[in-house]
């Protein structure tokens, strides 16, 4: 799918990868004095290397930049091909290896032989071999129910995927004609199927069940529950909600912090730093071009919030004080996650809590503060 010929709207992101993708390509191209390019007939013509494979195969379409020659009984002859994909990243995930055997998978239709490995070539040229064998059963499930999406085209379910997929755009439009239930960042599968089986299809109808419930007073501190009903209800009457108020500590010095960062490489390239110092706002922004930057930005960036006391984000902190061996015990104590302050309690009227969601509506509401209510005020 990913390499049908369809057109799609790519992401930055995915047109990121494909360029290091396409330079991992041809950086592994350049190792080898000749490489034959695919044309038909050639595969039986033993070739070391054959490049820019295409071939329609009955319902499969085999697209493999490379495929590599190896010693062993095949129809071709005294030897088979395995398959070679490139990566954008230096992360490996599941669906690489996947890739890779449905690649196999379709070679072995040409050559009437498996190949037992593959080869998998990451951003920085680095060769992973993989064992192609034990993906034949799990891949042969997928193919089969992906072949029954002629009958039935599968149920569009928005995920936490999608932000790195091709198919975002396209997908993220579909679901917003559709008002699908998994346009709302926090609800799970789980609860659209049962959503569904309610005969509750889109966030409309969703916004229509939320019921105000009298608090029990017996209960001193009852859990914080997310209420995807009044989520929806937020966006159908563009009003915020507060289910409960978050008691806010405030302190006269406030640091903010947000980071941006590559997930599939554990690379951060930007630090966002809000410093509130009694009222007087300053930015800072520590910007990695390289990966070799990065650790000049992290020992700024250490090096500022030690200065003040504050509120951070720990995962990034984790990581990177362990890729630096920075000390960051006393930093660490201040963190604090502004989301729980907003999880179940406030309901805006957002799909998401996310940074650019949040940031557009109120942009975008800066002065209508009338439109904010108060459900603890029902339910007193
Ligand atoms: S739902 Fe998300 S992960 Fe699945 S194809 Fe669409 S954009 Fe990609």
């Amino acid at each position: 799918m990913l390499k049908s010929e369809e057109s799609f709207e790519q992401t930055e992101y995915y047109k990121l990868l494909l360029k290091f993708e396409t330079k991992a390509f041809e950086n592994y191209c350049n190792n080898f004095a000749e490489i034959q390019d695919y044309k038909e007939g050639v595969l039986k013509k033993g070739f070391e290397i054959i490049k820019n494979c295409s071939l329609h195969l009955a319902e499969f379409n085999l697209q493999s930049k490379v495929i590599l020659k190896n010693e062993g009984k095949s129809s071709l002859g005294k030897f088979f091909y395995e398959p070679v994909i490139f990566l954008g990243s230096n992360q490996i995930s599941k669906e690489n290896h996947l890739e890779l055997a449905y690649l196999g998978f379709l070679l072995e239709k040409i050559q009437n032989k498996f190949p037992d490995k593959g080869l998998i070539i990451d951003k920085e040229g680095g060769k992973h071999r993989v064992e192609l064998a034990k993906l034949k059963k799990p891949l042969k499930v997928i193919i089969s129910e992906i072949q029954s999406f002629d009958k039935a085209p599968p149920k569009l379910l928005l995920n936490r995927h999608c932000s790195q997929c091709l198919f975002e755009n396209s997908c993220k439009s579909q679901a917003q004609k559709e008002d699908n239930l998994s346009l709302l960042d926090r609800i799970t599968p789980k609860q659209i199927n049962k959503l569904e089986k309610k005969g509750i299809f889109t966030v409309k109808q969703l916004s229509f069940i939320y019921k105000p419930r009298r608090r029990n007073k017996k209960v001193k501190n009852p859990p914080i529950l997310y209420k995807p009903e009044l989520q929806a209800l937020a966006i159908r009457t563009a009003k915020t909600y507060i289910q409960r108020l978050p008691a806010l500590d405030r302190k006269s010095i406030e640091i903010f912090l947000d980071i941006e960062g590559l997930p599939d490489d554990g690379f951060f390239y930007l630090f966002g730093i809000l410093i509130s110092d009694n009222d007087i706002q300053n930015t800072h922004s520590f910007w990695a071009d390289t990966q070799q930057d990065e650790k000049t930005i992290w020992q700024g960036v250490v090096t500022l919030l030690e200065r003040y006391p504050g509120t951070f984000e720990p995962s990034a902190f984790e990581k990177l004080a362990k890729r630096y061996q920075t000390d960051i015990e006393g930093i660490k104590k201040r963190f604090i996650n502004i989301n729980s302050f907003i999880y179940g309690k406030i309901y805006f009227p957002t799909y998401s809590n996310g940074l650019k969601d949040l940031g557009k509506f109120i942009r975008g509401k800066m002065g209508k503060r009338k439109s904010i209510r108060f459900t603890d005020n029902h339910l007193a």
